[in-house]
Order: C-alpha cells, then structure tokens, then sequence
C-alpha cells in the first residue's frame, strides 16, 4: 500500500514548506500539495499549523487521506472499506425527514434516531449508484442497480428502506436508503483524529476572522466539541488509518457490515456516521456491474 497525504495549503504560507511551481495552485489562496509521510516536511506541516492556530489563524485547511494498491494487495484483501465519493444537497433533514433529537448522545450527537422515512429532493440526486447528503450521518442512498446486484448475487448483510420524495407526499422514488444488518467495532488499532497532527478528539472553541464572498472580514466563533466520546458511541471527526475491525463470528457469512461506532461530528445538519465495508466479492461485483459512486480501501479484521 502507498500512503500519500494531500493537503490545501494557504497560499500566503505556502512559500515556508513548498516551491513555487509544487503542487497545484487553486487560484490565488490555496495551494494543493500531495505529500509523503517519511518526507521532513511532513512534520514541519504539522508544527506550523499548530503555530497558525495560536494566532486563530490556519496553514492548511483540508487533507485528505490517498492509499493504493497493487492487485496483489486487492486479489489478497478479505474486507474493504466503501467510500462514498458523490454527496449532494439538500440534506434528509432540509428535506422533512424526522428526527428523534431526544434519542442522541448528548455529548456527541451521535445516535439520532430517524423517525421517518429518508425523504429526498429528486432532482438533486445525482446520477450515481451510491451517494449520501452533506448530512452524511445514514442518509446513504443507492440505485436499482445497486440494489439488483445485491439480490441476484444473494449478497449478505444489508438491507433496503425506500426513499421518499419530498414533493410529493408519499411518492417513492428510485432510490433507497442502506440499512447494515450488523454492526462491528473498530480495534483500537483504528487512528482517529482531527487531522493527522491532532489526535485529541477534542476541540476546544475558538473566534476566527473570516473573509466574506464579499472581501470584508468577520468575526466567527467557533464553539468547543467533543469528538472522541466518553460514552464510546463516536470514535472522532476523522478515521485517519486504514480501517481495522474486531473479528467476529458473523463475519464468515456475510458481504456488507457496518461499523458499530460512528465517525464524525454534529455541527448543523451534520451527523456522525456508520462507515460501511463489503467482502472482496462485493467490491468485485460492484466494479463488474460498473457501478459508480464507489472508492475501495482495504480493510482489516483483527482479534483484538
Ligand atoms: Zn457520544
């Protein structure tokens, strides 16, 4: 497996670590580079945005996580974790899905029980076989295909609730909403964090000045949140390494599970999520029948 780690950079700071002509320039603010772990300047990353954060400010914004594979590695690999690559908006909830705020963690957030159907604006789904809201929490819908796939092959270990239409009362439309049959945990062997230099699971508030779409600046304040929960049930804001789940029995049955354990945060419309995973023979079936919607990782199962 190769690891890269890609970070947008703030064009201002990006003289400090890179050349000018490394990476790609998005625009004038934001610089994108993809970086190895074992490179010196990977920690340097890390130190200066620790730095930028004192002064309420940022050196990189996002980072994203990017792991391949030879075939040998994807032939040898038993679980997969699935990656929803298509989101859209608006989310269930913008969209009068219901619910049940009184049933989440009150710490985290995570847990919120959904009282109805997933109801959806058709015409803003997009033209995939999987996709989830920018709610993320279980607003994950598939197509027919999908769903067809899943049946012909006898796949194991998930099913299907219809997404309602939110225009018209009642309307189903062809999509569906992923319901796992089983929940596994994560190993204490998963990373989580909040980017790759701060695995504290927590943040604790701050005021930013943030430049509007019209050039002036305004004082936002963020508030504290708790990511890594003391009650178990939300592991953090983001998985950092592979996946690694516990070994269970049910698993030598089964194509598709979930992870018992969320990820994420509650911050609006936001909701901690359950992260999916599928046998090699899914993922197989899933490139076969040409499916879109889908980035693979490897997984592991592990006995502690
Ligand atoms: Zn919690």
């Amino acid at each position: 497996m190769k690891e890269f780690v890609e970070f947008r950079i703030i064009m201002e700071y990006a003289h400090l670590l890179f050349r000018d002509d490394e990476g790609t320039n998005l625009g004038d603010s934001v610089k994108v580079v993809r970086i190895d772990k074992n490179d010196p300047r990977f920690n340097a990353i890390g130190e200066l945005q620790k730095k930028a954060r004192e002064n309420n400010d940022l050196f990189f914004t996002c980072f994203d996580y990017r792991r391949s594979y030879t075939e040998t590695e994807i032939n040898n690999a038993k679980w997969f974790q699935i990656f929803q690559t298509r989101h859209f908006e608006p989310a269930g909830e913008e969209c009068g899905t219901i619910y049940d705020e009184s049933s989440a963690c009150p710490i985290c957030g995570s847990g919120a029980k959904q009282l109805s159907p997933l109801r959806l604006r058709r015409s803003s789904i997009p033209k995939a076989d999987m996709a989830v809201t920018i709610a993320w929490g279980d607003e994950t819908i598939v197509s027919e295909r999908f769903v067809k796939m899943v049946k012909d092959n006898k796949l194991k270990g998930l099913d299907f609730e219809p997404v309602i239409s939110s225009a018209n009362s009642g309307q189903k439309l062809n999509y569906y909403q992923v319901r796992p049959q089983y929940y596994l945990d994560f190993s204490e062997k998963s990373v989580f964090g909040q980017d790759p230099f701060n695995l504290s699971g927590k943040f604790p508030g701050c005021t930013m000045e943030c430049v509007q779409p019209d050039g002036t600046i305004v004082k936002e304040v963020f508030p504290p949140e708790i990511y890594k929960c003391p009650n178990g049930d939300n592991m953090g804001l983001c998985l950092l390494s592979e996946a690694y789940i516990k070994s269970d029995s049910v698993l030598k049955d089964l194509d598709f599970f979930a992870s018992r354990q969320t990820v994420g945060g509650r911050v609006g419309l936001i909701r901690p999520s359950h992260l999916f995973f599928c046998s090699n023979r899914m993922m197989k079936l899933i490139k076969e029948n040409n499916l879109k919607g889908f980035k693979f990782e490897v997984a592991h199962i592990v006995d502690e």
